[in-house]
């Protein structure tokens, strides 16, 4: 391994790569610019970029990068909101390349792809099969299945399909020092398959998670979405598990996945949709938790500012119109979806009747009808790209966006989180996951002004919320740059120090995607925040505008 430093643009590396790895070796400034950021608030320019060709190539850069010292940041989509998709890294991007399935048997619903197979592609290859891979992400034409593992993404029916980590089988990942690993099943008995090297890691890992069961049980959240943390929760659950699991959610930071083993699920053949009107949001808030008992595979809400966003914009005006009726404070789509056609409008009958017994009678439209179904969904998936159209200096900042907390707080939590933003001279607009309790809102902050004060402020007093209704901080994109910081906090010493411990069992020299998860920076770190005056990025294009840079 060498010893040098090596700066974004190095020269010698390129050389190395462009002559061991067929691919696109992207080391110009213009490359490391489109690299340097993700959808989050952060911007960190990489080392460089390689667009590798073949599974081989991408193995000879990440080799390559760990043989110069270099750190590596795997990438797909590159469509995370919390900055784990950046850094001073050697980017590897499998988006364009590495973009096939390798494997699928259709008696027993698997598939093996590899990391740069996009969501869409993949459902659209099954469609035909009557199967789908059911973690539907709103990024689904953008996001691939290596990035969606390396999240523990989840999507709109979680309710009934479970995350990321609920619907992989196996991971085969190399390990920054060497070796490749078939990362799978676990036995009861506590016999495993592989390598010696693997078996010792299997048994290393099975022991922190024995030594921290008391922590476990104790900090985890017990809630369907969180995915905060390494999910050493899931080794310590019982004596058969899943290896493979926890390197879902470790956004790179552990081992680079070569193909992901997945569980596919039988496409519904009838769906349902009920549109549920509600004159305040608190009592949208305090549905949920009666909606669910009827079983609903999705219920996603809407609230007035973005129902009227996307009443203003034409291309959803019309879908607006059909779904919606009068005026009300916010909506929740409730979705029924199963083989039984019958079963489903029944379903949606008892939605009505739910609804009059919340004192709400004559609230609910229903949708029958495929193409209508469908449309209003696209207004829903284009949730955030309606959000960000709002006019005005002040743009809705992702950092509180996906915290999650039980149905029965989620009324109060919404309320109290609300005041807290109006306390900070702000306001946010909410939507989403409301049948898990997970919500998407951001605070409208002018992040060139006191946005950046007023995240701190905000953040805080929602972590501290989020404490007390035993929630979780990160329930739906990750942790990243903008959330790392709030590990420690939230899981407490121990855990802080176990997660540090695997990092270094899988990456002792600290190469994978370093400063997320473990060790991390501020989340107002303003020397990684993308578009502030005192950006290093910034401060480059000042000192080459007045010609201090040539
Ligand atoms: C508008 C919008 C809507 C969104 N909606 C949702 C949603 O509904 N549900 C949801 O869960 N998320 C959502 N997200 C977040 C994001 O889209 C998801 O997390 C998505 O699954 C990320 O996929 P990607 O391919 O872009 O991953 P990337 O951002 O490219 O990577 C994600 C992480 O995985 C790691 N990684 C990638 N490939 C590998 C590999 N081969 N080996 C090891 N590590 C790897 C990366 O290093 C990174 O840490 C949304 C984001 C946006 C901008």
């Amino acid at each position: 391994m060498t010893s040098r430093s090596i700066r974004p643009g190095d020269s010698a590396l390129a050389a190395r790569l462009r002559r061991e790895v067929r691919g696109e070796v992207l080391f110009d400034a213009a490359s490391r610019g489109r690299y340097s950021t993700d959808a989050s608030i952060y911007q960190i320019e990489p080392i460089g970029v390689v667009v590798p060709r073949t599974e081989e190539d991408a193995l000879a850069a990440f080799r390559i990068a760990v043989d110069e010292g270099v750190p590596v940041l795997p990438r797909g989509g590159g469509t995370s909101q919390c900055g784990q998709t950046v850094g001073a890294a050697l980017v590897i991007d499998h988006s364009k390349h590495l973009d096939r399935i390798v494997g699928f048997d259709k008696a027993e619903r698997t598939a093996v792809v590899q990391p740069g197979v996009v969501l869409d592609q993949l459902n659209a290859y099954l469609k035909p099969h009557g199967l789908w891979y059911p973690v539907d992400v709103s990024t689904s034409a953008q996001a691939t299945i290596g990035g969606m593992a390396g999240n523990n993404s989840c999507g709109s029916r979680s309710i009934r399909y479970g995350n990321m980590v609920h619907n992989v089988r196996g991971i085969d990942a190399v390990l920054p020092e060497g070796p490749e690993y078939a990362f799978g099943e676990v036995a009861a008995d506590g016999r495993v398959e592989g390598p010696s090297g693997y078996r010792e890691l299997v048994q290393k890992i099975r022991a922190i998670a024995a030594r921290e069961a008391e922590e476990i049980e104790h900090c985890y959240p017990k809630l369907l979405r969180r995915v905060g943390g390494y999910n050493l929760d899931s080794v310590a659950q019982s004596p058969a598990f899943n290896m493979a699991h926890l390197l879902v959610g470790s956004e790179g930071t552990l081992a680079y996945s070569r193909r992901v083993h997945l569980n596919l699920s039988p496409l519904p053949k009838h769906k349902t949709l009920g549109v549920c009107h509600f004159p305040t949001f608190y009592k949208a808030m305090e549905a949920p938790q009666r909606i669910v008992a009827l079983k609903p595979v999705a219920v996603e809400l809407v609230d007035r500012t973005m129902i009227g966003l996307a009443r203003n914009n034409p291309a959803f005006r019309a879908t607006v119109d059909q779904a919606i009726k009068g005026d009300p404070d916010a909506i929740l789509l409730v979705e029924f979806a199963g083989d039984d056609r019958d079963e489903q409008l029944r379903k949606l009958k008892q939605l009505t009747e739910l609804m009059g017994d919340l004192g709400l009678p004559g609230t609910v439209v229903e949708i029958t009808d495929a193409m209508l179904q469908r449309d209003v969904w696209e207004v829903r998936k284009a949730g955030l790209n309606i959000m960000m159209s709002m006019k005005g200096d002040g743009k809705p900042v992702s950092f509180i966006e996906d915290c999650a907390v039980p149905l029965e707080h989620l009324a109060e939590y919404t309320q109290r989180l609300t005041q807290v933003f109006e306390k900070h001279g702000t306001k946010g607009t909410w939507y989403a996951h409301a049948s898990v309790g997970c919500l998407h809102v951001r605070p409208v902050l002018d992040m060139r002004k006191e946005g950046a004060a007023q995240m701190r402020a905000i953040a805080e007093e929602a972590a501290e919320l989020v404490r007390q209704y035993k929630g979780a901080y990160s329930g739906e994109h990750g942790d990243g740059l903008v959330r790392s910081e709030w590990i420690a906090p939230f899981f407490g010493p121990k855990l802080t120090r176990a997660f540090g411990e695997i990092k270094d069992l899988f990456d002792p020299k600290g190469l994978m995607n370093p400063g997320k998860i473990v060790r991390p920076s501020k989340q107002d770190d303003r020397s990684l925040q993308a578009g502030l005056p005192d950006h290093p990025a910034q401060e480059r294009a000042r000192l080459e505008r007045v010609g201090g840079i040539r």
